[in-house]
C-alpha cells in the first residue's frame, strides 16, 4: 500500500531537518510530512556525523541558530549544556563548538517542534531511488516503500569528490580513506605515513584526528594551489562602512581588486581582513547573481580557491594546532597536481607534477581523499539525481554545478519551467546562488520554502517581521 503525504523531504541531514522544523512550526492545521533518510541518525549528514571532539564548527556559536526568527537559539541551547554554564555569554557566542553537539541540538529542536505541532512527521529510513510524476504530485520509490506526496523538497546535500587521479579505482580502504570517513581516519596507525590530497577544511579535520591520536609518522599535504585554511579573527569584526552594492557593477577581476583595496584600507584602521569578508558574507548570493555568466566562469577558473580559503575559515585554535604540527617538521606541503596512484602490497605510490615541472614520487601507507565537495551534478553518482535528470524533471545548474532552480528553489525541468511542487535547498542550489552551503543560508531557505508552501497565496503578507529583521542583519 502507498503512504500518502502532503510534503516529502528527501534527505535528513541538517538542511532536511531545518526544513522539517520550519514546516512543523509553521503548520496551522493537520499536515502529513515524510522525511526520508537512510542514515541511522537524523541531522548528521556529512558535517555533523563526526563523533570526534576535535572537529569544531567553522562558524561561531552565536551564528549557528537553526531558526532565523531566533538568532541566538543555538547559543541559548549550548549555554544550558554541561560544562558551559559558567562561561561568559560573549565568549561562548564567539567560540566554536564541537560539530557533534550541533546534530544533538538540531534533533532536540526537531523533537520539540514535533511535540508542539498539529502536523505529523514520519521518518522513512530509506534512500529515495526515484521520483515519478503522478496525479497531483509525486510518487517516491524508496527501498521497499512507495510514497505519494503532493510536494517534494530535495535536501540531498553534499557529495564527496572521488580522488581525481589515474589508478585510484584500484585503491580501497584502508589504503585509500575518505576524509569524511571519520572512523577510518581514526584507525590510522601512529607510525603510518600519510598523504592527504586536498588542503581545505576536511584536510584540517583529518590532521587534527591524527594529532589527537598521537600520530608520529610523516604527513604529506598535496594540492594544486598549496593554499592552507585561514582562521577567523579572534573577535567578531565587521567592516560596517563597506558599500558592497558598489561591487555589483564590476567584473570578477575588478571586484577582487576592490576587495583587496578595501582590506588594505581596513588594515590601516586596525580592522582585520576577516571584517571585510564578514561584511560580504550576507551578500554572497546577490554578488554571484550580479556577475554575468562569463565572469562567473572566470571566478570559478581563477579565483575560487583563493576565495574559499578566505571565506571558509577555521577556528583560531584549529589553525594553532595546524601550525604546531607544521613546526614539528613532520608535515610536508606540496604544491603539485596528482597524476597517478599505484597500489602496492604494503604501500601506495603516488606520482605528482609540481608547479615547476618536476615529478614528485611519494610512497605512503595511506592516502586520504580530502578533495571536498563534488559540485558537478552529473558526477555525484546519486541515482535519484541521475533519474531526475534523465527523465527531464531537472537539469544541471549554471556551469554544470548543482541543479537549475529559480530564485526560490523551484527546480527547473528540462524545458526550464519552474516546478512549484519540486523544490531544492542546500548545496544543490550552488550554480544559482553560490553561497548556499552553510547553516546561515540553509535556515533561511528552509524558512522561505515552508512559508511559501504553507501560507495561502491570497493571505501572504510577505516576510514576517522577525525574519525580515534577521535577513537584514549581518551574517549570523
Ligand atoms: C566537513 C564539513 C564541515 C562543515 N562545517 C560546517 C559548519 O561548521 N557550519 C556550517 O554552517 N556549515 C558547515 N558545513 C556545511 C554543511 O554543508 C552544512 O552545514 C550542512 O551540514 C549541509 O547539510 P545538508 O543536509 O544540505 O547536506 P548533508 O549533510 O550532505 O546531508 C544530506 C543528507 O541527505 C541524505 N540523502 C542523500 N540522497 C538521498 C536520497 N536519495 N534519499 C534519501 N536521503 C538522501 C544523505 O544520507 C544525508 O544524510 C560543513 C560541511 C562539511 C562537509
Amino acid at each position: 500500500m502507498q503512504s500518502r503525504y502532503d510534503i516529502a523531504i528527501v534527505g535528513g541531514g541538517a538542511a532536511g531537518v531545518l526544513a522539517a522544523i520550519q514546516l512543523l512550526r509553521q503548520a496551522r492545521g493537520p499536515l502529513a510530512i515524510a522525511l526520508l533518510e537512510p542514515a541511522p541518525r537524523l541531522a548528521e549528514g556529512v558535517a555533523y556525523s563526526t563523533a570526534r571532539g576535535e572537529h569544531l564548527l567553522n562558524v561561531p556559536t552565536g551564528r549557528m541558530s537553526a531558526l532565523p526568527e531566533q538568532p541566538e537559539d543555538f547559543l541559548d541551547w549550548l549555554a544550558t549544556r554541561p560544562g558551559h554554564a559558567d562561561q561568559p555569554r560573549e565568549a561562548l557566542a564567539a567560540g566554536f563548538a564541537p560539530r557533534r553537539d550541533y546534530a544533538h541540538y538540531l534533533r532536540e529542536r526537531l523533537r520539540q517542534a514535533m511535540a508542539a505541532s498539529p502536523a505529523r512527521l514520519d521518518v522513512v529510513p530509506h534512500r529515495a531511488g526515484a521520483l515519478l510524476r503522478a496525479d497531483g504530485g509525486w510518487t517516491i520509490e524508496a527501498g521497499p516503500e512507495r510514497i505519494a506526496a503532493r510536494r517534494v523538497l530535495l535536501a540531498a546535500g553534499n557529495a564527496p569528490r572521488p580522488l581525481p587521479v589515474r589508478g585510484s579505482g584500484a585503491l580501497a580502504k584502508p589504503r585509500l580513506i575518505d576524509a569524511w570517513d571519520y572512523d577510518g581516519i581514526a584507525a590510522i596507525g601512529p607510525e603510518a605515513s600519510v598523504c592527504i590530497v586536498g588542503t581545505g577544511l576536511s584536510m584540517a579535520d583529518a590532521l587534527l584526528t591524527l594529532a589527537a591520536n598521537g600520530h608520529r609518522g610523516q604527513v604529506h599535504l598535496l594540492s594544486r594551489h598549496g593554499l592552507l585554511p585561514l582562521a577567523h579573527a579572534p573577535a567578531h569584526a565587521l567592516d560596517e562602512g563597506f558599500e558592497v552594492e558598489s561591487l555589483h557593477a564590476l567584473g570578477t577581476r575588478a571586484r577582487l581588486r576592490a576587495i583587496r583595496a578595501r582590506v588594505r584600507d581596513a588594515g590601516q584602521h586596525g580592522l582585520p581582513w576577516q571584517g571585510v569578508m564578514e561584511r560580504l558574507r550576507p551578500h554572497g548570493r546577490a554578488l554571484w547573481r550580479s556577475l554575468p555568466a562569463a565572469e562567473q566562469r572566470r571566478f570559478l577558473r581563477h579565483a575560487r580557491r583563493a576565495w574559499d580559503i578566505h571565506r571558509h575559515r577555521v577556528a583560531p585554535q584549529v589553525q594553532a594546532a595546524l601550525q604546531a604540527l607544521h613546526d614539528s617538521g613532520r608535515l610536508h606541503l606540496h604544491r603539485a597536481r596528482l597524476d597517478l596512484a599505484v597500489a602496492g602490497q604494503r604501500c601506495v605510490q603516488l606520482g605528482a607534477r609540481t608547479r615547476d615541472g618536476r615529478t614528485l614520487v611519494l610512497d605512503v601507507d595511506h592516502v586520504v581523499n580530502a578533495t571536498g565537495l563534488e559540485l558537478r551534478v552529473q558526477a555525484m553518482r546519486n541515482p535519484l539525481l541521475d533519474r531526475l535528470l534523465g527523465e527531464g524533471h531537472a537539469c544541471p545548474g549554471a556551469h554544470g554545478i548543482g541543479l537549475a532552480s529559480d530564485g526560490d528553489g523551484r527546480l527547473l525541468d528540462a524545458d526550464r519551467r519552474p516546478q512549484d511542487d519540486l523544490r531544492v535547498i542546500g548545496s544543490l542550489r550552488i550554480g544559482q546562488d553560490w553561497e548556499t552551503i552553510a547553516v546561515p543560508e540553509l535556515r533561511m531557505q528552509a524558512e522561505a520554502v515552508a512559508r511559501d508552501w504553507l501560507t495561502p497565496k491570497t493571505a501572504r503578507p510577505g516576510l514576517c517581521a522577525a525574519v525580515r529583521r534577521a535577513a537584514a542583519t549581518p551574517p549570523r
